[in-house]
């Protein structure tokens, strides 16, 4: 049986009975970081043998954690924090053992992006996850886009250092968008920062771990500009040809794209 435990984001405290019997009950628990996680197993008097699960081990491991799965051996895995398998290692090997036919269960506990999104104040449902954003400007502008236009709250995972270059694209892209930011959950300074992106890409305090959260598209979100004012927004903020920016404004604006394209090709000298 392979268990999928869930620890704490930050507060030791933020761990179930299940768990801690789940782990004392193991033959071995699979972790990232061996050093990390026996703090936390000292912490509550658990003595087990540990074996590091890390992303650059997990295709390796594979086999050998499903060898001893199929010999019954009881196996946890756990993550430096919160739930296995977002944003962490576990996925490929819930998947094998699916195929494999081994019983998984997960144990639940903390998540950032459920504690996030709770705590955040925008609607909980429909919400999507998008993990953590692109490095590349030309990727994290695409995604930034689809965020936009999502019709429910996007909640992301994000660096401290990367989040002022989102939020800054996000101010350009729509100034009044409501995000909120949530960090060091669980721990002594965890804070919500809520207000439109315009403002808060002015804040200097995005120290920690921090998830990012935007709340839905509304529609009348881009009305105050015209669609040529709009197109001349997108080439700037985005640095691309008119023929590109013309597909981001089919993409965003909620006018058939035949429309957008008759408008604009109409006139193609003018804007090609
Ligand atoms: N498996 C974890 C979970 O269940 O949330 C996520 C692991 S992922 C490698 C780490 C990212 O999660 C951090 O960069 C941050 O975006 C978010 N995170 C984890 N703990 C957090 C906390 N205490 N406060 C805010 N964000 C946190």
């Amino acid at each position: 049986m392979l268990y999928l435990v869930t620890t704490p984001i930050g507060n030791l405290k933020d761990i179930t009975q299940r768990a801690l019997e789940v782990l004392g009950d193991s033959d071995v628990i699979l972790c990232e970081d061996t050093r990390h996680s026996s703090i936390l197993l000292k912490h509550h008097g658990i003595q087990k043998p540990l074996k590091s699960y890390h992303k650059f081990s997990e295709s390796k491991r594979e086999n050998e954690v499903i060898s001893l799965l199929r010999e019954g051996k009881t196996i946890s895995l756990i993550s430096d924090a919160g739930t296995p398998c977002i944003c962490d290692p576990g996925e490929r090997l819930v998947q094998k053992c699916i195929e494999e036919g081994i019983s998984v269960t997960p144990i639940p506990g903390p998540c950032a992006l459920i504690h996030a999104l709770v705590g955040s104040g925008l609607r909980t449902t429909p919400f999507q996850f998008v993990g953590f954003l692109p490095k590349k400007r030309g990727q994290l502008q695409e995604t930034l886009l689809d965020i936009l236009t999502y019709e429910g709250t996007t909640i992301c995972y994000e660096s401290p250092h990367r989040i002022k270059k989102v939020l800054e694209l996000m101010a350009q892209l729509d100034p009044e968008r409501e995000v909120v930011i949530a960090r060091e959950l669980t721990k002594k300074f965890e804070e919500f920062i809520r207000g439109p992106a315009q403002d808060i890409v002015e804040q200097s305090n995005f120290k920690g771990e921090i998830v990012l959260l935007i709340d839905q598209c509304r529609h009348d979100m881009w009305e105050s500009l015209s669609l040529e004012q709009h197109l001349k927004m997108l080439q700037d903020t985005f640095q691309v040809s008119q023929k590109e920016a013309i597909k981001i404004l089919a993409k965003i604006r909620p006018i058939p794209k035949k429309e957008i394209y008759n408008k604009f090709m109409k006139s193609n000298q003018k804007y090609s």
